[in-house]
């Protein structure tokens, strides 16, 4: 199609604004349309970029005179409004296809799953940095990719054949891709969760993950779990054609021991711990040996990566307890990994926003490692409808602090105290990221506490 000259942009937020600017970069005419308010920092900078923009309302005549529209992935494709314009010939992009079809020459290595996106990109950028590439990282964590393209343009980069970049692209992103081809893709796992989003589907949801393979040609690579049934009975159904596919197994728990591309990595000196965060190294190390990256220096980056906060973060010990910060674990499947990581007694905080969770694929596991549980939510009735009748103690509290306060008075020396909810956030708290600072914060004053009083449960 003739390149636009005039695009609209729907939603302000990140990919909203990225793709605002890119839009300018490249010189065509922008619009930016939100339905809701725009956050004040995202005002400003479309303003100060003297980029037109309206908020809580859209006004359909303007947005139809694009000759592209750009949405963010908050914006589903079952909108009316997005259906009338796709009716009317115009092209409905996500971010993400819009800066793809802008990006210039580049290497790009992406990453999607429903749990350990941002680590294994975290990890992989980590470990190219590291490698002397000229790598950058965004998408669905940290900047819009949009934003890294219009910045490349700014700065005359967009030519750089020899950039990379590593995008953690979600499934709603990639349900707005059409040509977006990465050199190697990841798809990290596939379990339940944004299932309201896919009509309670999970054929849907994983036809939205595969995705980011479909565009991939000879001389790409598809790197998948071989160990997660529903991205094998998916691929299995849905071959895919094109790339290189290679199936990762769940590396063996001893020694810490990971091989990738058939080199050796030793993980026992890392801060990856548990087993899934061996499957996201080994994600990581193979894409990153794929990209070029020689394997003798990557053992030292490995070793210095810190994982980001709110996964699996240790936050504090406590008169012998270890307290253990892992808010982002809002489904089902990263509890049952942090649990299966777990060697000592566990005191479990869960609970929040409940997605319609099926809790029974965690029984076992909380019967043998969970000695209580402190359920942190509004409605906790999920949690002890799933859990009471294993006969732990449970107790319920609305606060991190009292969360705390409670896990700390039931466990004993010796014993953990995970933050691993199951659940989203917001009935609480603003996010998982708030959720996690405050328990953090709890879990410091204790610590302080307990230092001028000599006594933990107080
Ligand atoms: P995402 O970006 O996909 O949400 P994160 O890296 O932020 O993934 O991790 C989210 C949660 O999932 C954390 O609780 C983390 O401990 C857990 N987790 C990380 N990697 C995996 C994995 N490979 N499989 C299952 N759970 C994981």
């Amino acid at each position: 199609m003739k390149r636009p000259e005039n695009i609209v942009v729907l939603g302000s937020g990140e990919s909203g604004v990225g793709a605002a600017l890119l839009a300018r970069r490249l010189g065509m005419r922008v619009f930016v349309s939100d339905k809701g308010a725009i956050a004040p920092g995202f005002r400003q900078e479309l303003a100060s970029e003297g980029i037109a923009f309206e908020e809580k309302q859209h006004s359909f005549d303007r947005i139809a005179a694009a000759d592209a529209v750009v949405k963010s992935p908050g914006i589903p494709n079952s909108l009316p409004m997005i259906r009338q314009l796709r009716e009317r010939g115009i092209p409905v992009w996500g971010e993400m296809e819009f800066a793809w079809r802008f990006a210039g020459p580049c290497r790009m290595a992406a990453v999607t799953g429903s749990n350990g996106k941002t680590t294994t990109t975290e990890l992989l950028h980590h470990l190219l940095r590291a490698a002397g590439m000229p790598v950058r990282m965004g998408g669905n964590v940290g900047h819009a990719f949009a934003r890294l393209v219009a910045d490349d343009w700014e700065n005359g980069r967009q030519n750089d054949g020899e950039r990379v970049f590593v995008l953690e692209i979600s499934s709603f992103q990639l349900e707005d891709t059409e040509t977006f081809r990465p050199d190697v893709a990841m798809l990290l796992n596939i379990s339940p969760d944004h299932l309201d989003r896919y009509e309670y589907q999970m054929e849907r949801y994983a036809a939205a993950k595969f995705r980011i393979a479909q565009n991939q040609q000879n001389g790409d690579l598809f790197l998948y779990n071989a160990d997660n049934p529903a991205t094998v009975a998916y691929l299995n159904a849905h071959p895919v054609g094109g790339p290189e596919v290679l199936g990762l197994h769940q590396p063996a728990p001893q020694n810490g021991l990971v091989e990738a591309a058939g080199h050796p990595f030793d993980l026992s000196a890392t801060l990856l711990k548990g087993p899934h965060n061996a499957f996201n190294a080994l994600f990581a190390l193979t894409a990153a040996l794929r990209l070029g990256a020689a394997a003798p220096p990557l053992q030292a980056a490995i070793n210095s990566f810190r994982p980001p906060a709110h996964r699996m973060e240790p936050v504090g010990e406590v008169a012998g307890v270890q307290f253990i910060n892992d808010s982002k674990a809002t489904n089902v499947d990263s509890v049952f990994y942090a649990l299966s990581a777990m060697t000592r007694p566990v005191v479990w905080i869960a609970g929040g926003q409940d997605k319609g969770n099926d809790y029974s694929v965690l029984l076992p596991l909380v019967s043998e490692k969970v000695k209580a549980i402190v359920c942190l939510g509004i409605d906790n009735t999920p949690l002890f409808k799933a859990f009471a009748h294993l006969g732990k103690e449970m107790v319920a509290v609305q606060s991190a602090e009292a969360a705390v306060r409670e896990a700390a008075a039931l466990a004993h020396p010796g014993e953990v105290v995970l933050l691993s909810p199951a659940c989203a956030s917001f009935d609480l708290f603003g996010n998982y990221m708030q959720r996690g600072d405050l328990f953090r914060q709890a879990v410091q004053h204790l610590t302080s506490s307990t230092k001028t009083s000599g006594n933990v449960t107080g």
